[in-house]
């Protein structure tokens, strides 16, 4: 049996089936599972690990995503919108402390005073950084203008979570009303890679009525979209949401955690030499839940920077970790834990996807 598994880990393309047995995996097929995909991260992309330095400047939405904490409808938290002033003190920050690239998030909105709100502070980090920070940008859906606008005053790369790419399970978790569109969520995708931009999505792990072989399709879907970047973790409940309804049915934490590092995992040895980032959710569950998550085959990690007295209210989940502390303590204590997980610090470097370089590369080929 295991020696069937050890041929599977080698394949040179992953079959569904053979996404659904590495999904699967227990007792020594996992360690295996494990083992192989730190390799996979070693030789492909190396043993750094990049820090991309996460700004939750506002948690003010206009969507309603039935597992989300800050969610339109939850009349529940305080709404914050941070300062430019604010955004550019923690873009000075990150920059000061070497982390090379940033990441600027938010609940989503669509206007054109939010358009032009962020293509000028934007401009006004690349101005203050001379261009040297790596620009992240997770704004959800928007026109092709507007992704063309933001990525003319600096962005880089665009992180848009499919969330579940199973059309049918995408509509049990949103609404529908117009503005929670599977399909345009794909297009969105699909436009920023026409752009130009490092494109990243990614999913939500134990999600009700998710199935191992929806999970599989997650990878698939990624490996189809041709993807640089991916950013998931597991589900993790919260009260105030109308999911919160389906609470009995989920599996443990603790399961959900284990299925999240497998993911991770899997994606790594079938989508070689993408970025990978360990999400904050895996530590909300395991205290070591990122450190964990670079272990098996991530290799960007997204310090939260966000003023603290903002990081309570940006609650998409419960036990969101680390809100109390300033950006300062994450740094100390994020060094200590990723040398618990024997990787080295990018610092300074913006640790680009390989797999976009590749992608730029080859298409520039085929115009030749
Ligand atoms: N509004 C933007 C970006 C902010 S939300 C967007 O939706 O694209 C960032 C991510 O938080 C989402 O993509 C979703 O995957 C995640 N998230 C929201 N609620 C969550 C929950 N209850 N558990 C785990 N992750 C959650
Ligand atoms: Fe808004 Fe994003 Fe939360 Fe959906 S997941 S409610 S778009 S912040």
């Amino acid at each position: 049996m295991t020696g069937n598994f050890i041929d599977i880990l080698e394949h040179e393309y992953h079959s569904r089936e053979d996404i659904v047995n590495m999904l699967s995996a227990e007792g020594d097929e996992r360690r295996l599972l494990f083992r192989k995909s730190a390799e996979v991260r070693d030789s492909y992309v190396g043993k750094k690990v990049y820090y991309r330095g996460l700004i939750e400047f506002s948690n003010i939405c206009s969507k309603n995503c039935y597992y989300c904490g800050i969610r339109k409808g939850n009349r529940n938290l305080e709404r914050y919108n941070l300062s430019d002033d604010e955004i550019i003190a923690a873009a000075r920050f990150a920059w000061e402390n070497n982390y090379a690239s940033l990441a600027l998030q938010s609940g989503e909105i669509e206007g054109d005073a939010f358009t032009l709100r962020v293509e000028n502070l934007l401009k006004k980090i690349m101005e203050m950084t001379e261009g040297q920070l790596g620009i992240t940008i997770s704004l959800g859906e928007q026109t092709e203008d507007v992704y063309r606008r933001w990525m003319e005053a600096g962005a880089r790369r665009y992180l848009l979570r499919i969330e579940a790419s199973d059309p049918d399970l995408y509509s049990k978790l949103h609404p529908i009303d117009g503005h929670h569109v599977f399909q345009r969520r794909v297009e969105c995708l699909k436009t920023l890679q026409r752009l130009g931009y490092q494109t990243g999505t990614g999913v939500m792990i134990g999600l009700p009525w998710q199935t191992i072989d929806n999970l599989a399709s997650d990878i698939e879907f990624m490996r189809d979209m041709d993807i640089d970047m991916c950013g998931m973790g597991p589900y993790i409940e919260h009260a105030d949401t109308p999911l919160i309804s389906r609470k009995d049915s989920l599996m443990p934490l603790m399961e959900r955690f284990d299925l999240s590092l497998k993911m991770i995992a899997v994606l790594r040895i079938v989508m070689k030499d993408i970025n990978i980032a360990a999400a904050t959710a895996l530590q909300a569950i395991d205290p070591m839940g990122r450190e964990k998550g670079v272990m098996v085959g991530a290799n960007v990690v997204m310090p939260n920077i966000t003023p603290g007295k903002y990081r309570d209210s940006y609650k998409l989940y419960e036990n969101k970790p680390c809100t109390d502390d300033s950006a300062e303590d994450c740094k100390g204590c994020l060094e200590a834990r990723l040398g618990v997980a024997n990787a080295d610090i990018g610092y300074g470097e913006w640790g680009d996807s390989l797999h976009y370089k590749r992608r730029m590369h080859e298409g520039q080929s085929e115009l030749k």
